[in-house]
């Protein structure tokens, strides 16, 4: 016991009462009882403004106070005094509802004994410290849980979320009633990430049976954005070593993973361009090599052999063969590094689709031989548009140069051109070897070359010239292979004609 005297504030109107209390408290062996009395709940209140007391032993029926309305007075103006309820027989329900309402206990009059009281007043200080105690604890664990950055909640064993904190809240948007008292795998965050509600059933599984688990996550703000969790689930037991709790913390690693991706993607870039820049040395070394080596032969040949003429043209021709081959081949990695460095522009000029196209085909059917037919076929005697000429010259011979090449048993190339009022579409359909699936979607990165070329010669450089080219037309470019079956490239270009020219050239 304390050495000190306990101070009381007996509010109680009946002074019988008021006597018969004051009488068993000193009776209760102790002489250092200070006992304060006050006969109205207003006296009541001024008293607890001035003075400090230990313990008030309340009666809820005052001439000015009734029921549990004096104890809210009471609470309002001394948060955490140990309040006895002095009640009558019949008033007991009243009593217990104080008690509920935060009363320390409660006194039946006339059933007072000074031990009882003096146990009761010892347990009513004793429970109030104990409870201030824990609502010191309480605020000491809510402001570490809230103010921490870390994404943080509290979990039944079986996955209920009991509780969230701040940094939870304000990063992911939701109203607590969507996401507390729900299993967490249902809460909004995961909603269209099935990916993270499956881990998450598994691990609040694991955990319950005393397991820590850690996962990357991926989640949903309430304004739909994606973010990257570093998430981990642990158990918390209690002196019984069962679990009773599970906590769930995240930390938001969004930034981090966008920054690991762009790395990744740079890695990949330098990766590509690495192999990029092999196949070219291989590539220049062979592609070069050969036509070089056959004219060193050849001139080697006509330096030391009298060759009768006709044989002497055929070296020579071998010669300026080879030499247009490197220079074409010298032209095509020249064109294709200017457009990469984005030092070509297209040049629109004016001129006849149907003119230009047909143009292409004869000069083709005649220098490629007769082994392929070319069929061209247009919509229009005339289709206007605005195009670079020595753009779309490249775009059209590599197509049809390749529909002849990769046709080694001939057969007919066709050519079809159609036109909208905004756009031109050639189509360019062989029934040759055809594409691997597999090799469909590197077709236009230079060097690239499909598996099933064999033995046709070729660079790989056609198609990515191509398609810087359709770029630089604002265009667009697509395949349609089937290997064995043949393949159609479909181009579609705007012709950058106003409707004014349009309806002057189809007047
Ligand atoms: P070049 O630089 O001499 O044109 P290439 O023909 O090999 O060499 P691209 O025109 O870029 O290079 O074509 C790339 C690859 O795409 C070819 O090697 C071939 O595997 C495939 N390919 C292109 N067109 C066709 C086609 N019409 N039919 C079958 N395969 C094709
Ligand atoms: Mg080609």
């Amino acid at each position: 016991m304390d050495d000190y005297p306990i101070t009381v504030l007996l509010v109680e109107d009946n002074l019988a009462d008021v006597a018969l209390l004051t009488e068993l408290l000193q009776d209760a062996d102790l002489e250092y009882w200070q006992i304060t009395h006050a006969k109205r709940l207003s006296i009541a209140l001024e008293y607890l403004q001035n003075t400090r007391f230990d313990v008030i032993l309340l009666d809820l029926s005052l001439p000015d106070s009734q029921g549990l309305d004096t104890i809210v007075q009471v609470q309002s103006r001394v948060p955490h005094l140990p309040i006895i309820v002095l009640t009558g027989l019949q008033d007991k329900r009243i009593a217990l509802q104080a008690v509920a309402q935060g009363a320390q206990d409660y006194l039946v009059k006339g059933e007072v004994s000074s031990e009882l009281l003096l146990k009761t007043v010892g347990y009513a200080r004793e429970r109030i410290q104990i409870l201030q105690r824990l609502q010191e604890s309480e605020q000491r664990f809510r402001g570490i849980f809230n103010q921490t950055f870390q994404f943080m909640s509290l979990l039944s064993p079986d996955g209920v979320v009991l509780d969230i904190n701040q940094a939870l809240r304000d990063r992911m948007g939701f109203p607590d009633e969507v996401v507390l008292n729900h299993l967490i795998w249902e809460a909004p965050y995961w909603k269209f990430v099935e990916q993270s509600q499956s881990w998450l059933k598994m691990a609040i599984l694991r955990a319950s049976e005393g397991e820590t688990l850690q996962a990357e996550l991926q989640a949903y703000t309430s304004q739909e954005t994606l973010q990257w969790l570093d998430f981990s689930i642990k158990p918390l037991k209690n002196g019984n070593n069962t679990i009773t709790l599970l906590i769930a913390e995240g930390w938001n690693i969004s930034t981090l993973k966008q920054a690991e991706a762009e790395i990744r993607q740079s890695l990949a870039k330098e990766q590509e361009l690495n192999q990029m820049k092999n196949s070219f040395i291989s590539m220049i070394s062979h592609e070069f090599r050969t036509p070089l080596s056959s004219i060193i032969l050849a001139v080697d040949l006509l330096e030391n052999y009298n060759f009768a003429e006709d044989k002497k043209k055929k070296y020579y021709d071998q010669i300026r063969g080879s030499i247009s081959r490197t220079l074409e081949l010298f032209d095509e990695i020249l064109l294709l590094g200017r457009t990469e460095s984005g030092k070509v522009k297209a040049k629109y000029t004016s001129l006849d689709l149907t003119k230009f196209c047909s143009e292409i085909v004869e000069t083709f059917q005649l220098t490629k031989g007769n082994s392929h037919q070319i069929i061209f076929s247009v919509t229009d005697a005339s289709i206007v548009a605005k195009m670079d000429t020595c753009l779309l010259k490249h775009i059209l011979e590599n197509l049809l140069s390749n529909g002849i090449k990769y046709s080694p048993k001939g057969g007919i190339i066709r050519f079809s051109l159609s036109c909208s009022d905004h756009h031109a579409k050639f189509c360019i359909q062989d029934q040759g070897i055809g594409i691997p699936k597999l090799d469909q979607a590197k077709l236009f990165e230079p060097f690239h070359r499909a598996k099933n070329v064999g033995k046709i010669k070729g660079t790989g450089l056609g198609l990515a010239i191509v398609k810087r080219c359709v770029d630089l037309h604002l265009g667009n470019i697509q395949v349609d292979s089937k290997e064995g079956h043949g393949t159609t490239f479909t181009v579609i270009l705007p012709r950058h004609i106003e409707e004014q020219e349009r309806e002057t050239i189809n007047a």
